[in-house]
C-alpha cells in the first residue's frame, strides 16, 4: 500500500541532503569542539558555520543563535531564563490560551515559583488581538511569549505589532517559531522579537535539535550549569551531527521555501474546498487566509477524532487529531476549545499538515477516501 503522510507538523523525514551533511560528522569527523586538536577544531568550525547559517537565515547575529535539544529545551530556556533575570522587576508573564504545551506548562510551572500569569484568550480563528496584549501590561510585567504560527490550526499571529507593544514598554518578547521555520519568512528584526525559538524535526533535520535566538544585549541568564559550551548559555558537550544537519536544513527550507510554499497552498487549498464541498456538518477551523501554507485543521461533527484517524491509518494516511487519548479519556484539544468551538465537535477535529512528498495524487486519493470514511463512522453512530 502506498503511504500519505499527512502529518508534517509532528515531524518531518530528514531531507537527503541532510542526512549526508550529517553523517560525516557521525563518522569520520566526530571530535568533541571543545578539544583543541584537530578532530575537535573540526566539529568546532562545523558548530560555527551551521550558526551562521541559522543566523544569517532569521536576521540574527551568530552569538545570538544558541543550539539546543529541541523547541521545548529552547521554549523554556528562553522563557525560564528572561523570567528569572527579570525577577527583581517584576513577576508578570503574558501568554495565550493557544500555546503549545511547552510553553504553556513552564508557564504553569512559574506560576508555583511565585509568578503571574495571564492567558490571554484568541478569537474565533485563533489568534490573539494585539490591544488585548497592550491591555494586559501592567507596572510588574516582565515578559510576554505568544508563538508566530500554531500547531494544530496554522494561524499565523500577529507577532510584530505585539512586538512593537512590548518594546514601547520595554518588555521581553518571545516567540515560539517552531512551526513557522521554513514556511513562512521568520526574520527576528521584522518581527520585533528578544527570544525565538526553532526545532530541527520540523524541517527536515532530525529530532532532538533546535536553537534560540537571544537578542544581544537583553537581560537573560542562563539557569543550567556545567561546561562553558554555547558561551555559557546551554552547557553540555554540543551535538554536531544535530546541529551540522540544523544548519544545512535551514538553508535549504530558506531557498525552496518560497516555490515550495506556491506548491503547498494550491494543495492545501485543494483539501479545504474538496472537503468542505462534499462532506456536511464540516467546518474549516483556523484563521481562513492568514494560515500557514501546509496546515488544513477541521472539525467534523457527529464524528470522533481517533475514529477517524485509525480508519485513515489502516488506509494508508497518516493524519493527527487535536483530541488526545490519555489514559482511556479523551480529551479536546485546547487549542480548540478556547476558539469557542464545543467540546462535541472538538473531538472531532482533523489536523493535515503537507509536506515535501505530498503531491496532488495524494490530495485526491484522500478526497475520494474521506468521505467514504465519515459516512461510515456517523452511520455508526445514528
Ligand atoms: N512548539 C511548537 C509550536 C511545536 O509544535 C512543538 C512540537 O510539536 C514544540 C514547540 C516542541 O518542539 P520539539 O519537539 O522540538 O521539542
Amino acid at each position: 500500500m502506498g503511504r500519505i503522510y499527512f502529518d508534517h507538523s509532528a515531524t518531518t523525514p530528514v531531507h537527503p541532503d541532510v542526512a549526508e551533511e550529517m553523517l560525516r560528522y557521525l563518522t569520520g569527523k566526530f571530535g568533541n569542539p571543545s578539544s583543541l586538536h584537530f578532530f575537535g577544531r573540526e566539529a568546532k568550525k562545523a558548530i560555527e558555520e551551521a550558526r551562521e547559517k541559522v543566523a544569517e537565515n532569521i536576521g540574527a547575529k551568530n552569538e545570538e543563535v544558541v543550539f539546543t535539544s529541541g523547541g521545548t529545551e529552547a521554549d523554556h530556556l528562553a522563557i525560564k531564563g528572561a523570567v528569572y533575570a527579570n525577577r527583581k522587576k517584576g513577576n508578570h508573564i503574558i501568554t495565550s490560551a493557544v500555546e503549545h504545551h511547552a510553553v504553556l506548562d513552564t508557564c504553569k510551572s512559574l506560576e508555583k515559583e511565585g509568578c503571574e500569569v495571564t492567558v490571554l484568550p484568541v478569537d474565533g480563528y485563533g489568534m490573539v488581538n494585539p490591544q488585548e496584549v497592550a491591555n494586559a501590561i501592567k507596572d510588574n510585567t516582565i515578559f510576554i511569549t505568544i508563538m508566530h504560527a500554531n500547531n494544530e490550526v496554522g494561524t499565523i499571529q500577529p507577532i510584530s505589532e505585539i512586538g512593537s507593544i512590548a518594546r514601547e514598554k520595554n518588555i521581553l518578547f518571545h516567540t515560539d517559531a517552531v512551526q513557522s521555520m521554513g514556511k513562512i519568512p521568520v526574520d527576528v528584526g521584522d518581527l520585533k522579537v528578544d527570544l525565538l525559538s526553532i526545532s530541527g524535526h520540523k524541517i527536515y533535520a532530525p529530532k532532538g535539535i533546535g536553537a534560540l535566538y537571544i537578542r544581544q544585549g537583553i537581560n537573560w541568564r542562563p539557569y543550567n550549569y556545567g561546561g562553558g559550551q554555547e558561551r555559557k548559555h546551554r552547557p553540555g558537550t554540543e551535538n554536531v551531527p544535530g546541529i551540522v544537519a540544523m544548519g544545512k536544513a535551514v538553508e535549504l527550507a530558506a531557498s525552496e521555501m518560497e516555490k515550495e510554499n506556491a506548491r503547498l497552498t494550491i494543495l492545501r487549498d485543494k483539501l479545504i474546498k474538496g472537503i468542505t464541498e462534499r462532506i456536511s456538518h464540516v467546518r474549516l477551523t483556523g484563521h481562513p487566509v492568514t494560515r500557514l501554507p501546509n496546515n488544513a485543521n477541521f472539525a467534523f461533527e457527529f464524528v470522533d477524532g481517533s475514529a477517524m484517524l485509525l480508519n485513515l491509518d489502516m488506509h494508508g494516511v497518516a493524519a493527527s487529531s487535536g483530541s488526545a487519548c490519555t489514559s482511556g479519556t479523551v480529551s479536546a484539544s485546547h487549542v480548540l476549545l478556547a476558539m469557542g468551538i464545543p467540546h462535541q465537535i472538538a473531538y472531532g477535529s482533523l489536523r493535515l499538515t503537507l509536506g515535501r512528498s505530498n503531491t496532488d495524487k495524494d490530495v485526491e486519493k484522500f478526497l475520494e477516501l474521506m468521505p467514504q470514511i465519515i459516512e461510515r463512522l456517523r452511520s455508526r453512530v445514528s
